[in-house]
């Protein structure tokens, strides 16, 4: 057993969710601990994609971003339609994407925390949570190092923040169990060498077919094109369904097929790919409550925080841990359990309000999707509505302006309020 640590708070993860709570509580003065089972710069399978919402938390962390790829939009290719739509320029959101490897963006985000004045241990392995006699969560129990030189360790703190992603061992040994009713999506990636890895657009293909491709049925997904401005392009596809027991997607083999139907001047052939398809699931729409309870926080993945509407979870956990970070600054200035648990409930009710109509409204979006008629007019009727694509791209990647904007902006936040949150 090594020697017991001590913080007034230890996030567990260190992923652009864990990062973003361990920067923003280190910037408020907050003696923070951020454990992780991997030593950074590691790999994450992801798209590598960042919407402006990203890039909001991005700027938020001060985070440097000279010389990473800016994207102006989104090309979506679908039913024999092409259509480019910029990024909304916003009050509250630029009018920019970027993509960005997850080995130097998450390597960046846990820099930042440590510069931040964030403790950061590598190579950790949270085994456990520490428990008083009353269940609160007091600590973790850890394992650092590999194989038979591996010691085991707790670490006891005021607060837990579990941002250890879709698989939230933590929460999951404490009973936190997801919600099976809640969205589930599967995506799968690789990189390709490609003359066309510098282009300024990312793709999004909708036509990914069950079976023969024209004959068969659509699946409710996309395929992206994400080029990473280094020669180098993030070719993926993900599929969502509205139950988690319902995701099962043959990957491999509508991956190949998709790629095999591309355009030939991407140069997605065998020899110019780098590293294997790998694939993993995301979880959508709050599938893991409470965000708070009893001593420990979720952020990110951890927390089921990836949207239903096109996958991305990179903003919505930096966001929430931000959010995290903001209550347990007053949480850490209250002396008494009820009224540390009073302000951290602000928490998971700025989550609420923030994503809870919206991600309702995007478990309506997925049951539509689910049917591959609806999916099909979409792509054969839809495409090529221009003035329906620009409120379909604010919505769908959260690009609305929550206060005020133009009609669009006003009627995704007037809708969003009129659902029951999730
Ligand atoms: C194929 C694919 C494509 C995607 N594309 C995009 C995209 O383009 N844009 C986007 O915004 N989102 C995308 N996503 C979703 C995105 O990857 C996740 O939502 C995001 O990584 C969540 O961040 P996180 O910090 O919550 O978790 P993670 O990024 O998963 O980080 C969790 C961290 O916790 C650590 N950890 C886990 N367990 C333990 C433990 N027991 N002890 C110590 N450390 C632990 C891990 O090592 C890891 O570093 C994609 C997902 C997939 C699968």
């Amino acid at each position: 057993m090594g020697v017991a640590a001590t913080a007034d708070v230890v996030v567990v993860g260190a992923g652009p969710a864990g990062a973003s709570t361990a920067y923003h509580l280190a910037t408020m003065g907050i003696d923070v601990l951020m454990v992780d089972k991997a030593v950074f710069p590691r790999d994450k399978v992801c798209g590598d994609g960042l919407t402006p919402a990203a890039v909001h938390e991005l700027l938020f962390m001060g985070i440097d971003t000279t010389g990473w790829t800016r994207n102006r939009g989104l090309t979506v290719i679908g039913g024999g339609h092409t259509v480019h739509l910029e990024w909304p320029d916003q009050k509250s959101l630029p009018g920019y994407g970027m993509a960005r490897r997850r080995m130097d963006l998450d390597h960046a985000l846990v820099q930042r925390a440590r510069e931040a004045g964030a403790r950061v241990n590598e190579n950790v392995t949270v085994t456990g949570a520490l428990q008083d006699s009353t269940g609160r969560v007091i600590g973790i129990t850890t394992r650092s190092g590999r194989g038979p030189q591996a010691v085991t360790g707790q670490i006891k703190a005021k607060l837990v923040v579990d941002a250890g992603g879709v698989s939230a061992r933590l929460a999951t040994s404490l009973g936190i169990k997801k919600n099976p009713n809640r969205p589930m999506g599967v995506a799968a990636r690789t990189y390709f060498r490609s003359p066309r890895g510098n282009e300024e657009w990312m793709e999004s293909h909708l036509e990914l077919w069950a079976g023969k491709p024209g004959e068969s049925d659509l699946l409710p997904g996309y395929g992206w094109i994400f080029p990473l401005g280094d020669g180098l392009v993030n070719v993926g596809l993900g599929s969502v369904a509205s139950h988690a027991q319902a995701t099962h997607l043959p990957y491999k083999k509508v991956f190949a097929q998709w790629v095999q139907n591309l355009p030939p001047e991407w140069g997605f052939t065998p020899e110019n790919q780098v590293g294997p398809l790998a694939s993993a699931a995301l979880p959508m729409s709050f599938n893991r409550t409470p965000h708070y309870t009893n001593g420990l926080l979720l952020v990110g993945d951890a927390g089921g925080m990836v949207s239903p509407f096109n996958g991305e979870g990179i903003a919505p956990g930096m966001k929430a841990g931000r959010y995290a970070a903001a209550a347990i600054a007053q949480a850490m200035g209250r002396s008494t359990r009820v009224g540390i648990d009073r302000a951290l409930s602000e928490y998971p009710e700025a989550m609420r309000t923030e994503y809870g109509g919206y991600y309702q409204l995007g478990r309506i979006f997925v049951r539509l999707i689910e049917n591959p008629h609806i999916m099909r007019l979409c792509t054969t009727r839809g495409l090529p509505l221009p003035r329906l694509m620009t409120l379909v791209h604010k919505l769908l990647s959260d690009g609305y302006e929550r206060n005020g904007g133009d009609f669009d902006d006003l009627l995704i936040t007037a809708l969003s309020k009129v659902v029951k949150p999730v």
